[in-house]
């Protein structure tokens, strides 16, 4: 929903937005009877069958569960970052870039979502500063190329952020450390946007269903979890590939093995 140019998926030779094809998927899905709800779930409770299942206050029970939860930004956590959240500082360009209109951001990450982020946010900033804690890059050779060549966008490697600058305005800039000797650098911004990665969407699960340390969701049989009947796919349980298409052929696989388990219990 939060990607603002899919490159990578077959069948679109141009690419799409992210948000549109959502709207695709949805329409295709309602298509054959699929009812929506966008709502909430709190809890669960997988320990008998059916399951239980509270959305918003309300009780649903079921025979069979698919999750599909996805996985959430991660925040840097250093001084100065709360007290900007979502104002000056955002982890979706897609969705806060075009606050940002003809002024200096800094993206931080190396990875894919940071180039994204950058080569997005061109449309609006006057500079884009991507920050980076070494000079190794986890992004794709071609999304690198794209951003490390723009025009607007410079890229500053061995760089931590140390802290956030404010002023009565709002953000103002940041404190940079250089990791190998602990030097400091200041660099003006009245944008940041954080692109270091995912954590899983299982808080609501605790306790019911193995995870990993890290909270995503560990498969016992295909797409079946720990507990029989309650299948995950996509970026809940995805530490490797966490790609739309991967996300969605697994959606399709736990559909069928929803469906072949459903039909064995009878
Ligand atoms: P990645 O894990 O690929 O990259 C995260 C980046 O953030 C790394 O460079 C990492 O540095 C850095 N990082 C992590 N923690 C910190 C920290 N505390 N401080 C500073 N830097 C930090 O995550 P992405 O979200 O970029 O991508 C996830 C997956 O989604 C990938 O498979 C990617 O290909 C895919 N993707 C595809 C897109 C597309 O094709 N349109 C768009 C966006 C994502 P280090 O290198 O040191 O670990």
């Amino acid at each position: 929903m939060l990607t603002s140019d899919v490159e990578n998926f077959p069948g679109y030779p141009t690419g799409i937005g992210g948000p549109e094809m959502m709207i695709h998927m949805r329409e295709q899905a309602e298509r054959f009877g699929l009812e929506v709800q966008d709502k909430n779930v709190e809890k669960v409770d997988f320990s008998e069958r059916p399951f239980r299942v509270w959305v918003e206050g309300e009780e649903h029970r079921s025979e069979a569960v698919i999750i599909c939860t996805g996985a959430e930004a991660i925040w840097l956590g250093v001084e100065g970052e709360d007290a900007q959240k979502g104002r000056g500082i955002s982890t979706c360009a897609t969705c806060d870039g075009a606050f940002f209109r003809e002024q200096e951001v800094i993206v931080v990450g190396g990875g894919d979502s940071a180039m994204e982020e950058a080569t997005f946010l061109t449309r609006f900033a006057s500079k884009v500063t991507i920050v980076h804690r070494h000079d190794v890059f986890k992004a794709s050779k071609v999304m690198y190329e794209r951003a490390v060549n723009h025009p607007k966008i410079e890229i500053k490697t061995h760089r931590k952020i140390k802290s956030w600058l404010s002023n009565d305005e709002g953000l103002s800039g940041a404190v940079l450390e250089d990791p190998r000797d602990g030097s400091e650098e200041e660099i003006s911004c009245t944008g940041a946007f954080i692109a270091i990665g995912h954590k899983p969407m299982t808080g609501f699960l605790q306790g019911e269903l193995e995870m990993d340390g890290s909270g995503y969701i560990l498969h016992s049989e295909h797409t079946m979890t720990s507990v029989p009947g309650v299948f995950a796919a996509g970026d809940v349980v995805d530490t490797r590939y966490r790609q739309a298409i991967t996300a969605a052929g697994m959606g399709c696989e736990a559909a069928m093995d929803a469906e072949k388990w459903l039909e064995d219990q009878h």
